[in-house]
């Protein structure tokens, strides 16, 4: 019979375990793994090293890069936030550092001494560990718990699953009264081929993107119709990095539509337009002011070789490109309709996106315990006493950056407080 039983040797697995242990030194606990390694995630995670938190320190802005779950979280990351993590792992003798873009990471660049930390402390602390232990069941028999892996039964007062997505336990827990969200992927990359991007993959441009309303552009003779109409609002927006792939489009700009956009563009099968605005500080009507006055002062300048705005050199040209001037073009010769084409590819390139592609491995799935059904003070059931979830299992997920395992630390510390103070 165990105190606690942990289903899932991953980040929030661990932590949790870690945490109970040491404020409750007496209680029996174990983690199950299906695995026969733990922390499989952690290792290939922030590519083999690890991106452990973010370095952000305020809750509210904390919670603003979780698109599902900024609300739940903003009480938790109150109670733990990323300088409590960074603490953690330094005080047990690694290091760690916060890049300029904010991300934290060991100063050893490599996940391996995370784990060896995690795992260390878990063995220091008499927590056992069971490996190829895959729980087909759980169930309740009066107050205690009935784990069931392929051939043994165990026994325990509480349950904490912090299974990551794993449908079949989902499954369980919809059995059992739990709401699951069905699943979709989060952060991704747009897939996309047109000429004005390529054969220039790795430049990249600060960008303001838009995704309007699937009905404006069931076809370009639709958005083209619409375009010189009424706009219409978008249905997302961001603004930030961009940068341009093999297959499309990455970078953050992106990476935080697809993460907002993760239900709706799951409706749109992934196939659905995009606007560009290469230079944010401009509108499509003040470019063309800028254009007009550039013409003016630059008659005798071919238009492909002037630098007209902050823009690398080769996008630049294929936006002149498509707005059909030709490589040796004046300002002088410019007609209307082509100063205002190029206007328009500059303040809004429309691109048709057909389909997605996994952020350097990062996948992450939004959707899980529905976020409603969890006491987000405790990280318990609020249909089944005495079971706990913390990490990728509950509706949460984030933008890349280290925020995604923050979750997992968070809610495992909460979590596990919860569990041994009543132990
Ligand atoms: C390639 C990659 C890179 C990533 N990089 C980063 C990063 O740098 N920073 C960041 O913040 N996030 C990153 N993420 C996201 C991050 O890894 C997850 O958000 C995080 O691992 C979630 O932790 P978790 O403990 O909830 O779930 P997981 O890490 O998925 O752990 C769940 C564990 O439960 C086990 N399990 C499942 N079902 C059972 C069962 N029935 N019985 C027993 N065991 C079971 C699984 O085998 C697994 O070990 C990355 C994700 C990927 C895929």
């Amino acid at each position: 019979m165990f105190d606690v039983i942990i289903v899932g040797g991953g980040a929030a697995g661990f932590y949790a375990g870690i945490h109970i242990a040491e404020r409750a030194p007496h209680a029996k606990i174990a983690i199950f793994e299906r695995g026969k390694t733990v922390l499989s995630k952690v290792k290939v995670s922030g590519g083999g090293r690890c991106n452990v938190t973010h370095g952000e320190f305020s809750p509210r802005e904390l919670s603003t890069n979780y698109p599902r779950g900024e609300r739940e979280l903003l009480g938790p990351f109150h109670n733990y936030a990323p300088m409590d993590v960074m603490a953690f792992f330094e005080e047990r003798g690694v290091p760690l550092k916060i890049e300029e873009d904010g991300r934290v990471f060991p100063q050893s660049d490599s996940s391996q001494s995370i784990i060896d930390c995690l795992v260390g402390e878990a063995e220091r602390l008499g927590i056992t560990i069971l490996r190829n232990s895959s729980v087909k069941q759980f169930e309740k028999n009066g107050e205690e718990w009935q784990v069931t892996t392929m051939n043994k039964h165990y026994h325990a007062k509480k349950l904490l699953l912090t299974t990551g997505s794993n449908p079949k336990i989902w499954e369980q827990l919809k059995a059992m009264g739990h709401t699951i969200v069905s699943p979709v992927p989060s952060l991704f990359t747009f897939n996309i081929n047109d000429e004005r991007i390529n054969g220039i993959q790795g430049i990249s441009a600060y960008v303001s993107a838009e995704i309007p309303p699937k009905r404006t552009f069931s076809s370009d003779k639709v958005q083209l119709n619409l375009k010189s109409a009424k706009k219409e609002e978008p249905v997302l927006q961001s603004e930030g990095p961009l940068l341009i792939t093999h297959w499309g489009l990455s970078g953050p700009a992106i990476l935080k539509l697809s993460a907002w956009g993760a239900n709706i563009l799951n409706k749109y099968n992934y196939a659905f337009r995009l606007n560009i605005n290469w230079t944010p500080e401009y509108t499509t009507a003040s470019m063309e002011r800028l254009l007009r006055k550039i013409k003016e002062v630059e008659p005798k300048k071919t238009v492909l070789r002037t630098h007209a705005v902050e823009l690398p050199r080769r996008l630049w040209a294929k936006l002149v490109h498509a707005a059909r001037i030709k490589k040796d073009e004046k300002w002088a010769d410019l007609t209307k309709e082509k100063l205002q084409n190029l206007a328009e590819q500059l303040t809004d390139s429309s691109f048709k996106v057909e389909g997605k592609s996994t952020f350097k491995e990062e996948f992450v799935t939004a959707g899980g315990v529905d976020l409603k059904e969890v006491d987000f003070r405790t990280f318990e059931s609020k249909i089944i006493p005495n079971l706990y979830f913390a990490g990728e299992i509950i509706n949460v997920d984030a933008i890349t950056g280290g925020f995604n395992f923050q979750n997992a630390w968070t809610g495992a510390y909460l979590a596990a407080q919860a569990i041994a103070s009543s132990e």
